[in-house]
């Protein structure tokens, strides 16, 4: 159906229901494709409803949806799941039909991967070393330990040697910020509580996060060996938060421990798998093509791509051609956590991964393609599909309306950030954090570009071009850089705790915004009597009714309750027959509002001032 729309242009319509699926990062010619459509009517037509877009640039979900309601349509944005399915279907992978078509036979027990989270200074990394200690069969590894971001123990239970892996990454923003991407690596979470200190805010938001991904708690109160320790009272907090201990009749597992001499480190590995074993099937086939999440990626000088990841289903083998988030490559090599070189990994096994042509992020899921000119062509249509999202998500969206101002700058004020840390985890963390911090609509956040490694000339050139400051986490400048970023007047900060570069960013983004002001009533007079003045025009004969009349301050006039004069001034004050400054409540006085004249006997004046609010 053809029917004029804005403009006088010719656009089909909807009937007001039809759906149009658009993925994220849709430009007005896709859209245009999917109605038959002439893309520059539906600039046009978006013109009208006072957006400017060129037809080949990416929008925003906001822009098609009132563009579509107004053509009769119902946008529906594609996820970035969804769409990555889509994908791998054109390359015959079809993930959930292989899943659907797996028997019981086809699965077998893997370990439990766990987390753990907690408030800072609670002892979440201490726990994490004595886990790793404890390991029965660690001696036998050989090789030194080291961190990949994440490490697999063996314990006995009941008789049984078993496998658990922990994610060496404590706290929930790396958790948070897997998640966000869509990948869920945690079957169990740890929540340290630290019990001379009891439940805190990060306590609390990580049971939040634990609870909202449907991840099993189980409770380890720490630094029971402290003076002071209250384990029934860590007991007694978390009942608040639907987290009730078995000895008081709920199903959440407390154990009590002291990591740093190793006390009770046994009792939480036990009580963990006894969770995972009542609460959880963990089975998964390892006989078939490997995928899972990358947990940890970072440049290596001599290696060069480096990645954890973290097979969840099928088995991972040297010469495995993959892909994991836009980063592609062949399996050259790969190593456990003790250094040693693996060749094949099972589900819930962590492993460096060597031959990566870039490096991926923390959260992007690896899937091992057919072939390599496969394997590559995902990896460039992912890489397509998230430059659009990304530029549909940096489009500052300006109507007609303020067009003209918003060009007069000054108007859009942004801070734009370098994110550089040591790993990709923490870099996304970051920068997620950042994301989320809320100080209204005024100031924007721009995170202009991120990466892994020491800050490079590259990053400073980009910060003088964007006027951006840099943030180094756990990373130094590179060679000769120093030199640069003080020549360019360019500022970078080092960090190497997360909160500490969410607190000064934050302080900046409110220094930055600019005052609010608030109306402060001042005080009240009566008009009793007017006289006229040929000098000095109406002078209202007052009485101070509360606060204070102050000569100057700004006034205006009610009567019944109406404004009858506004954006006025006490431009003269008099006591008697004196000029004075000031009149307080009670006293009687004679008030000169300037040339405005209509003042009667009854109105009331009320004078404030315009003080500027703190930011809270
Ligand atoms: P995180 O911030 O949660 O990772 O906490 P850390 O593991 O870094 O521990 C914070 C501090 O508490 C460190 O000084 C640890 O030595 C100390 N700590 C951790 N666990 C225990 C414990 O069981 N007993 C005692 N006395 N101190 C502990």
């Amino acid at each position: 159906m053809q029917a004029p729309s804005l403009g006088g242009v010719q656009v089909p319509r909807g009937n007001g229901s039809t759906v149009v699926r658009l993925r994220h990062g849709a430009s007005l010619n896709d859209f245009a494709d999917k109605i038959d459509a002439n893309p520059a009517s539906l600039v046009t037509v978006l013109f009208h409803l006072g957006e400017m877009a060129t037809a080949t640039q990416s929008l925003d979900e906001d822009t098609f949806g009132t563009l579509a309601a107004e053509l009769g349509y119902v946008i529906e944005m594609v996820s970035a799941e969804e769409e990555d399915r889509e994908l791998l279907g054109t390359f015959d992978i079809d993930l959930e039909a292989e899943e659907a078509g797996e028997s019981d036979d086809d699965l077998a027990a893997r370990p439990p991967v766990v987390t753990v989270m907690g408030h800072v200074d609670h002892g979440k990394t201490k726990l994490l070393d004595a886990i790793r200690k404890s390991d029965v069969v660690a001696g036998e590894h050989g090789g030194i330990t080291q961190h990949i971001g994440a490490y697999q123990i063996t314990h006995e239970h009941e008789g049984v040697e078993r496998a658990i892996t922990f994610i060496d990454t404590p706290g929930h923003e790396a958790f948070t910020a897997m998640r966000a991407r869509g990948a869920q690596v945690t079957d169990i979470a740890i929540l340290v509580v630290a019990a001379d200190d009891g439940v805190m805010p990060q306590t609390v938001e990580a049971v939040n996060h634990a609870q909202a991904a449907g991840v099993p708690i189980v409770v380890a109160v720490n630094k029971i060996d402290v003076e002071g320790a209250n384990p029934a009272k860590v007991r007694q907090q978390l009942t608040e938060y639907n987290l009730v201990a078995e000895e008081y009749g709920g199903d959440t597992m407390f154990v009590d421990v002291a990591a740093k001499p190793g006390i009770g480190i046994d009792d939480l590995i036990e009580a963990v798998l006894l969770t995972a074993d009542a609460s959880l099937d963990l089975r998964a086939n390892p006989s078939k093509d490997a995928r899972g999440v990358a947990i940890e990626a970072n440049l290596d000088k001599g290696r060069g791509s480096v990645a954890t990841v973290l097979v969840q289903s099928g088995t991972l083998h040297v010469g495995d051609a993959i892909v994991a988030g836009t980063a592609h490559g062949r399996v050259r090599a790969m190593f456990d956590e003790h250094g040693n070189s693996v060749d094949a990994a099972l589900p819930a096994r962590p492993v460096q991964v060597l031959g990566l042509t870039s490096v991926p992020s923390a959260g992007d899921t690896f899937l091992v393609a057919p072939d390599d000119r496969t394997a590559r062509q995902i990896a460039e249509k992912r890489e397509a599909a998230e430059r659009a999202a990304t530029l549909a998500k940096r489009r500052k969206r300006i109507s007609l309306e303020d067009f003209d101002s918003e060009l007069k700058k000054g108007k859009v004020e942004s801070l734009n950030l370098i994110l550089k840390g040591d790993v990709s985890g923490a870099v996304e963390a970051l920068e997620d954090a950042l994301l989320k911090i809320d100080v209204g609509e005024e100031v924007e956040l721009r995170v202009i570009h991120r990466g892994v490694g020491a800050i490079t000339q590259n990053d400073v050139n980009l910060a003088t071009v964007d006027s951006a400051v840099i943030i180094g986490f756990n990373v130094k400048y590179g060679e000769r850089v120093e030199e640069l970023a003080e020549r360019e007047g360019v500022d970078v900060k080092f960090y190497s705790v997360i909160y500490q570069a969410i607190e000064d960013v934050e302080a900046a983004l409110k220094g930055m915004l600019k005052p609010e002001y608030e109306e402060v009533q001042l005080g009240t007079a009566e008009i009793r009597q007017v006289f006229r003045s040929s000098k000095f025009g109406n002078i209202a004969g007052s009485v101070v009714r509360s606060g204070s009349i102050r000569r100057n301050a700004k006034a205006r006039v009610l009567r019944g309750g109406t404004v009858v004069g506004d954006n006025l001034t006490i431009e003269s004050l008099r006591r008697e027959k004196d000029d004075v400054t000031e009149v307080r409540e009670g006293f009687e006085c004679g008030i000169g509002l300037g040339s405005f004249n209509d003042v009667v006997e009854g109105d009331t004046i009320e004078t404030f001032e315009m003080r500027e609010k703190p930011r809270v």
